[in-house]
């Protein structure tokens, strides 16, 4: 049987009511009737989470299509004012978090134990769990992506190993080469492969028999033309896909490259 693949859609700090109501109704309505049988996962901005679950509900969707949070506190609450806590999110029924984005890391200055930190708020509340990864250009260029890959793994699962959960199948490592996101330059598929198997092969010494149930996705300019050869790929299980997610066409042609 054809594995399913996750295919993600970070729809970022885009869009208005209009706009996500749009992309949402052609989304519920494309996945019946082309029977796109992947996992979709939405992680729009928070103040939408709710509209955009009833929308699933109603529509008898939210089992196909699941929800996400771009980002969540570090802290379980209290005085942080402009956060947003993991019990918050849970009354948004959002299945999925999101943590550690390079545009977290790098724009909003968070490091690997900031990182640990949410990724711990995230399994203790029984999340899935998407952990984001990659070297900037200037450590691809020095060929420092492993080091680099290997101590961000290594901080992110330091409070949490023993909240990884096989049967519930609570962690996806994405994999975004920093300078491949948003760029229109996708990382190739060599390098796809080797740092999927780098991360395949690390994980399994982290969290030795718990880490065949974790996935391993990419993202960084994924659009319908480059899909469906990085998904053909050996240990790539989905794609987290960010400004081709707010086109619908593009995103469904995604959807149905494999
Ligand atoms: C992302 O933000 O996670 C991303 C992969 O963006 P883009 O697809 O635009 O490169």
């Amino acid at each position: 049987m054809k594995s399913k693949k996750l295919i993600a859609a970070n729809w970022k700090q885009n869009g208005n009511y209009k706009l996500l109501s749009k992309l949402v109704d052609g989304i519920i309505k494309k996945q019946k009737l082309l029977k796109i049988s992947n996992d979709i996962l939405l992680l729009p901005p928070s103040p939408y989470l709710e509209f955009i679950y009833e929308k699933l509900k109603k529509s008898k969707s939210n089992k196909i299509i699941s929800l996400g949070v771009q980002n969540i506190s570090p802290y379980e609450e209290g005085a942080y004012t402009g956060e947003i806590s993991i019990n918050m999110i849970n009354d948004f029924k959002c299945t999925y978090t999101l943590v550690g984005h390079s545009e977290r890391r790098h724009i909003f200055k968070e490091d690997n134990q900031i990182i640990a930190m949410k990724v711990y708020q995230s399994l203790k509340a029984r999340k899935k769990t998407i952990i984001c990864v990659g070297e900037t250009l200037k450590e691809y260029n020095k060929k420092l992506t492993k080091q680099v890959i290997q101590q961000q793994i290594k901080t992110a699962f330091s409070k949490s190993l023993n909240l990884i959960t096989p049967n519930k199948k609570n962690i996806i490592i994405a994999y975004e080469p920093v300078w491949a996101i948003g760029s229109g330059k996708s990382a190739s598929i060599n390098d796809i492969t080797n740092v999927h198997d780098f991360i395949r092969t690390k994980m399994n010494k982290i969290a030795n028999d718990k880490s065949k149930s974790i996935k391993i996705i990419y993202g960084g300019s994924v659009n319908p033309k480059n899909t469906n050869s990085i998904l053909k790929t050996p240990n790539v299980d989905g794609v987290l896909v960010g400004g081709a997610s707010l086109n619908l066409k593009k995103f469904i042609d995604i959807c149905c490259a494999i």
